[in-house]
Order: structure tokens, then C-alpha cells, then sequence
């Protein structure tokens, strides 16, 4: 019996597991590293445990303390990052591989929280407004709001990114305040346990937030209900099978599917061998190829170029790739390592034997293929495979099949009409790059290919020194795509984060509107106090709290003195025969000036607790103002937002929106818009 450590499942608060099952082995060297455990877990107790503890401790919480909580999250996974690089290792991954997946998974926290601290609200309801008026006195309203679904999300993970795959969901589903249960890809599943024992060692997790599966997922998915969801990643094989389970199906959980996808990159025909593109594109292709020895599900499998530049690209690509040092990443010089198991290994050699039936080998696939470092014959390397298809039109092939590994195929394309058509060939990928230099191309090609693809990479040499690659998933964009990709959407900012939560439409007075979603709903009851709402500490103010200013008339001199101020002397403000011809038939005001004065009437002038206008949002002017009309604004506080902020003196203080309208002598709406303030807590003695 060998010696190799038994990982454990973290289940209902408990580290569970001491027998060996299934032997995980060394990608370097074949050398068995770790056993999944034997004993079965109670996804029965799991659940229960989620659904009361986790829920619990998640709604003790809010979004803003959720998203500060996942910074921290963050900044602990980076102070002991160097644990993970350790047990990646046995992975194959090189350094720059384990990056993507420790830092880029700690990144997506970051990200989230930094997302949910400007774009959620506190508390745990979200309001989608605007709300909308239902009926004609403006006492029926409607809107949206957003709450944590009661469920568990369950994440099914591939072996591929045992850290990022876990983060990338669990960033989203965590903000929402939905407990998960993770299960990542057997293969990998050592370094993803690792991880998961730092997160709960960090002391930040709250209690039943996360749970860790290793080996199967038994009947868990026959326990869910219509509150859960399920994630998937991995192939389309598995993705179909699972998506269709019975009591998924008869209890209408979400299954948010991300699989297997045959991207491409496309030469755009402007790009020539003399052009920096040209390199650009092959440099591009070949580190798709090679990161992760090809194991990204975004990597490029099909490499479409111009007919009349195959050789070319046929001839650089492989003189590239053959300057990529395989082997054990640990040994200097390495730039490619294994791929993630034996079992991958002859997997990718399968897939290639099938594509080698309609494609020719450009280069890969040498008998005398060694790679570097002692001991790793016996592991799962692969080297990197270019083929190239004379046929692009003909059925199967690199368009079907799928080598999750170093391997590519080149096919040549008559115009950009026909690149297109191949590119959708693929019948939905996650990403697809166009490298052009030509904006009519990108503006001709991109539109067509973004039906068929989560996402488009536009690269010439402009962009290129900045741009994220091909192949990077950003938390703030989209990663998903249609079709064979599997029809999900697991990143694309806090759009990802509303799959964990429930949208209900909700109808009622204003003033009701106002106390559910915690927005001030124009129409609803306000609160008029002695006190001047600038003059109140974040804590004591609450939405409708408000203020009806005195009245201005403004005159002739109040136009001319702004238009001398700003230096703004458009015809509409001071050219009466222009003015008496345009729709308004008279002079008006600036609409800059009425923003102006509307501040000037509903400013308290003194010291106090608003310490800021950082900002100004909805802005608009809807009916003008002219010489001797009577202005009044009300201003109501509208939403307040506690981010836990803390200025550099040391005050606490919060983010106030204030809701301003501006009406003339008739009530008629003049002006309105939500002004952005930064308001101080009481001071704590
Ligand atoms: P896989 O075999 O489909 O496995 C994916 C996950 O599903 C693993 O955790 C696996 O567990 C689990 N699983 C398999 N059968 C199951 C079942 N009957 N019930 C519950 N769970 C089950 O894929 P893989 O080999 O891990 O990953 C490689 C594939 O994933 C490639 O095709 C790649 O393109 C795709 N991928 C897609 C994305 C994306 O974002 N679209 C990302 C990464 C990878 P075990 O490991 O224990 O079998």
C-alpha cells in the first residue's frame, strides 16, 4: 500500500476521510501523490447543514460585508499563495499555468469584491429600477428586486484549474449569499483541497459558506430543489448527461453549463508576413497551445488563415512551437509541462489519431520525443501537435472534435465570409480572436462571429501590448458561450452574481416600493424634519428623508452672468431672433445653470457631515426654463450604502444618493437627477 496522503472531503463543518480509494498520480512522473477517500459522504447532512448554517451565517451578513469579505479572502490566498505553487507541481503545471489558477483565482476575489463594493447595495436586497409608474395618479408602482436564493449552489469543476475553477463561482455565488458545495476534478482535486483548507484556516469563512467533495457527488443531485443551482465545467459529454437529471429537470434548478469548446483564431486577409500582426497571431496561437500544455478550455484548437497563407503560418508557427522546452517545470529553461494525468495523456493521443483522419501532422508526434528532467518518462507529457486540414468544409474534424492538449489545427479560408462560416463550424465557443489590422474588418467580422462566441478578442499592434491574450477569462467580462460551449455564462461582472439570486417583480404604493427595496420612490412619503438633511450623520438619515427648498425666479441677468461665468454663449441662451425659431420659442436658461442654482437653493452652507459630491448620475433636463420662471428642488435621500469606508483621518462614513427634482411655478418637472455624496458616521467616543 503506498504511503500517499488520503485527501479529505469538508462536509457539514468536518474534515472527513481516512481510507484510500483511487490513487492520484504525479503528472511529472506517474508516481502516485495522494488517494481520494473511501468513505461516503451524507449529502443529506450537507445540505441540511448548507441550508441552516450556511444560510445562517450568510444573511448574518450583506452584500458590502460579503464583498469586503472576499478582499480579505483574497489577501490571505496571496500571503500563502507559495503553498499552492508547492502542491501544484504535481499538476505538470509550469510556474506561469499555476499563476493563471492561484493568482488569477485570488484576482477574481478581488475583482468581486471590489464589483460588489461599487455596484451592490448593503443589506440583501437588490433594487433593479428605475421603478416604473403602473397607474395615472403615480400611487401605483412597479419594479424589481433581487434576493439570495435559499438553496446551496452546487460547482461541478474540471481538473484543469483546481483553484481558479473553484473561485471563479465561488467569487459570485458567495456575494449573493448563496452557501456552495464544491467538487472539483478528481485529477487536481489534492490542490483544490489545499486551497479550501487555507480558506477555512484564514478564519474568514463563515460558518457552512463552502463545503469541499472529493471523489463523487453520489446522490447530491437527486436531493436539490427549485432554491439550488448547479454549476458544471467539463466536457460536453458530462455536461449533457448531468443537465438532464430527473430531479433537476422535475424541480426546474438552473444548470449553468460551461464545455468543452472548439475556439478559434482567425488572420484576418489585411495581414501580410511583413506586418506585426502576422507575428503577433503566431505568437499567439502558439502560447495558447502550450499554457497549461493546452488544457484551457479557451485554447485555440483552430487556427484559420487566408489559403494563401498556410505555408507561412504552417512554416513560423511550427519553427515556434519546436523551441518550447517540455518537461518538468521545475528544471530551468521549461516552458511547457505535463498534461494533468495518464489518463489525459492517452485521451489527447486518441483525439489526435482521429483528427489525423481528415488533417496531416505539421509538426509533433516525434518518436524521439523527450522530455526534460529525471523521471519524466513515466510522465504525462505531450508534445506539441500542429496539424493542418486541406479540407476545412469537410465534416468531423477539428470543427467536432475536441484534443484537450498541445494541439491545433490550421486551416486555409477563400474570404472572410467563408472564415466566419468555419468559425461557427465549431457551434458555439467560448472565444474567438480576429488579428487584423483593418477596422472595416473587425467592424464587418466581429459582429458576425459574437452570434457564435462568449467573447471576441480584437488583436493588432496597438492593443497588443496590453491586451489579456486570447485565452484569459476576466471576472468582468463574460466567459461562457452559446451552443456546444455550453450555453452558460460564469463570469461577466455582477451579472454572474444574479444567477444566485431570485428576480420578483414587485407592485404597490411608492411609499411601499420606498420600504422594500430601501430606494427612495419618487411619489412615496417623505420625511420633512427641522433638522437640514446635510446636517445629519449617516446613521441618523434614511431613504425619503427630505427637503423642499424656497423658490428663485430667474431672470435675464442670471443668464448672462452664467454665460459670462462659463464662458458658454450658445445661440439658444443669448441670440433672440435664433432663440424665438427653435422649438422653444424663447431664450432659456442654461441647463447647467439650473443644476447650479438648484444646488444653491437645497446647500446647507455650514460645516457638517456631508464631506462630498463625488458625483452626479441620471441627469436630465426636461422641461427648459425661461426668463421669469420660479424654480424650487426637493431633495430626498434616496439610497445609502455602508461599504465600511474609513477616511485617512480616521472617520467612518458612508455613500449617500440623493434624489433631486426640480420643478417650476406650474409643479412641472424642470430638472432631475441623483446626486452622489460621501456622508460621516456619528463619531464613536
Ligand atoms: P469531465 O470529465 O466532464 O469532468 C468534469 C467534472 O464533472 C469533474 O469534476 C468530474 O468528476 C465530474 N463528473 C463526471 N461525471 C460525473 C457524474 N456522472 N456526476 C457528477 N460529476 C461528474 O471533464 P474534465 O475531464 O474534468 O475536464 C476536461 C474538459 O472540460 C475538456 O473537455 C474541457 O474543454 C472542458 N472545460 C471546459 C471549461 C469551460 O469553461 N467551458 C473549462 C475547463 C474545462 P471526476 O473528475 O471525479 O470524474
Amino acid at each position: 500500500m503506498s504511503q500517499a496522503p488520503t485527501l479529505q472531503s469538508f462536509i457539514a463543518g468536518q474534515w472527513i476521510g481516512s481510507e484510500a480509494a483511487q490513487g492520484l498520480t504525479s503528472a511529472l512522473n506517474g508516481e502516485v501523490v495522494y488517494h481520494t477517500h473511501a468513505e461516503q459522504i451524507d449529502f443529506e447532512e450537507s445540505l441540511a447543514f448548507a441550508r441552516r448554517q450556511g444560510n445562517q451565517s450568510l444573511m448574518a451578513m450583506d452584500f458590502q460585508s460579503r464583498a469586503s469579505c472576499l478582499r480579505n479572502l483574497g489577501k490571505y490566498l496571496l500571503e500563502h499563495k507559495e503553498s499552492l505553487y508547492e502542491i501544484s507541481h504535481h499538476s505538470g503545471a509550469t510556474r506561469a499555468d499555476s499563476w493563471i489558477d492561484i493568482e488569477g483565482g485570488a484576482g477574481t476575489l478581488f475583482a468581486y469584491a471590489s464589483m460588489g463594493r461599487r455596484e451592490l447595495p448593503s443589506g440583501n436586497v437588490l433594487h433593479e429600477g428605475d421603478a416604473m409608474q403602473l397607474g395615472p395618479k403615480g400611487k401605483f408602482y412597479g419594479s424589481h428586486i433581487l434576493v439570495p436564493r435559499n438553496g446551496v449552489a452546487v460547482h461541478i469543476n474540471a481538473f484543469n484549474f483546481p483553484i481558479w475553477g473553484m473561485l471563479e463561482k465561488f467569487a459570485p455565488n458567495f456575494l449573493a449569499g448563496m452557501p456552495c458545495i464544491v467538487k472539483p476534478g478528481s485529477a487536481t482535486s489534492y490542490v483544490t483541497e489545499a486551497a479550501v483548507r487555507l480558506m477555512q484556516n484564514s478564519g474568514l469563512l463563515p460558518e457552512g459558506s463552502l463545503q469541499l467533495v472529493i471523489g463523487r457527488t453520489g446522490d447530491l443531485l437527486d436531493r436539490l430543489n427549485g432554491q439550488d443551482v448547479v454549476t458544471f465545467t467539463g466536457s460536453a459529454s458530462t455536461a449533457a448527461k448531468l443537465r438532464v437529471t430527473p430531479n433537476l429537470i422535475n424541480n426546474s434548478v438552473p444548470f449553468n453549463g460551461e464545455a468543452d469548446s472548439l475556439n478559434c483564431a482567425i488572420l484576418a486577409p489585411d495581414v501580410t508576413p511583413d506586418d506585426a500582426e502576422f507575428d503577433l497571431f503566431v505568437k499567439e496561437v502558439a502560447r495558447e497551445m502550450t499554457v497549461k500544455a493546452g488544457q484551457k478550455c479557451t485554447a485555440i484548437r483552430r487556427t484559420l488563415v487566408p489559403e494563401n497563407r498556410v505555408d507561412a503560418v504552417a512554416e513560423k508557427l511550427s519553427a515556434r512551437l519546436a523551441k518550447t522546452t517540455v518537461g518538468d517545470p521545475s528544471v530551468e529553461g521549461v516552458r511547457m509541462g505535463a498534461l494533468a494525468s495518464h489518463t489525459q495523456q492517452a485521451d489527447v493521443r486518441d483525439t489526435v489519431e482521429q483528427l489525423l483522419q481528415t488533417s496531416e501532422r505539421i509538426c509533433g508526434g516525434n518518436a524521439d520525443f523527450a522530455p526534460t528532467g529525471a523521471g519524466t518518462e513515466n510522465g504525462a507529457f505531450f508534445e506539441p501537435t500542429l496539424l493542418l486540414s486541406r479540407d476545412p468544409d469537410a465534416e468531423g474534424g477539428a470543427h467536432d472534435i475536441e484534443a484537450f492538449g498541445p494541439v491545433s489545427t490550421v486551416m486555409g479560408y477563400r474570404d472572410v465570409d467563408h472564415a466566419v462560416a468555419l468559425a461557427a463550424r465549431g457551434k458555439g465557443s467560448l472565444v474567438s480572436s480576429l488579428i487584423t489590422n483593418d477596422p472595416e474588418v473587425a467592424g464587418k467580422v466581429v459582429p458576425a462571429l459574437a452570434a457564435w462566441h462568449g467573447r471576441v478578442h480584437i488583436l493588432n499592434e496597438e492593443s497588443s501590448k496590453e491586451s489579456t491574450g486570447h485565452g484569459s477569462p476576466l471576472p468582468m467580462l463574460k466567459h461562457g458561450g452559446p451552443g456546444r460551449a455550453g450555453g452558460g455564462e460564469e463570469l461577466g461582472g455582477i451579472r454572474a452574481v444574479k444567477h444566485y439570486l431570485q428576480r420578483t417583480a414587485v407592485q404597490g404604493s411608492p411609499t411601499m416600493l420606498t420600504a422594500v427595496t430601501r430606494e427612495y420612490v419618487r411619489g412615496g412619503a417623505v420625511n420633512e424634519t427641522e433638522v437640514h438633511p446635510f446636517r445629519r450623520y449617516f446613521d441618523d438619515l434614511k431613504p425619503g428623508d427630505s427637503l423642499l427648498t424656497h423658490r428663485r425666479t430667474v431672470t435675464e441677468a442670471d443668464i448672462v452672468n452664467f454665460g459670462c461665468l462659463s464662458g458658454d454663449h450658445f445661440y439658444m441662451h443669448f441670440d433672440e431672433i435664433a432663440a424665438k425659431d427653435s422649438q422653444f420659442g424663447k431664450r432659456i436658461a442654461h441647463g447647467y445653470f439650473v443644476l447650479s442654482a438648484a444646488a444653491g437653493l437645497f446647500v446647507y452652507p455650514g460645516e457638517g457631515p456631508v464631506l462630498a459630491n463625488y458625483g452626479l448620475d441620471t441627469l436630465r433636463f426636461v422641461n427648459p426654463v425661461g426668463i421669469g420662471d420660479t424654480i424650487r428642488a426637493r431633495l430626498t435621500c434616496k439610497r445609502m450604502i455602508d461599504q465600511g469606508k474609513v477616511s485617512e483621518k480616521g472617520e467612518a462614513q458612508g455613500v449617500v444618493a440623493w434624489d433631486v427634482e426640480v420643478t417650476n411655478q406650474n409643479d412641472e418637472l424642470v430638472a432631475s437627477y441623483d446626486i452622489l455624496t460621501l456622508v460621516l458616521k456619528r463619531p464613536q467616543d
